[in-house]
């Protein structure tokens, strides 16, 4: 797939290439980062993530990752970035991010 260089123009729709980044330890959830994957379906009340259309071997690999959101200015989760409504898509381990404030 391609991976867009800083150089080049974006995608239409997309303000942001947000690399996402491997952690030794599974990153905590914030509570309204629950409170959205719980009201869209991708969490069960027990705070099992089940995000539609990804493996269990995936699954656990995105619990193991961070990005560092342009946006929120902080380091998130990258499955709260995941259910972000900026979230266009993931290609070649870089978030394209839509931008629109939160
Ligand atoms: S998709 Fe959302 S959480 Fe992810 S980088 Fe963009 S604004 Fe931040």
């Amino acid at each position: 797939m391609k991976r867009y260089l800083m150089s080049e123009p974006l995608p239409e729709g997309v303000k942001y290439l947000v690399q996402i980044n491997p952690v030794e330890k599974a990153p905590k959830l914030t509570d309204a980062a629950k409170a959205e994957l719980l009201s869209v379906g991708m969490m069960d009340a027990k705070g099992k993530l089940k995000l539609k259309g990804v493996s269990p071997k995936m699954l656990k690999r995105m619990k193991q990752e961070m990005v560092n959101c342009p946006v929120l200015n902080q380091e998130i989760a990258f499955v709260q970035c995941y259910v972000c409504r900026n979230f266009q898509s993931r290609i070649s381990g870089q978030v394209y991010c839509k931008g629109e404030p939160l």
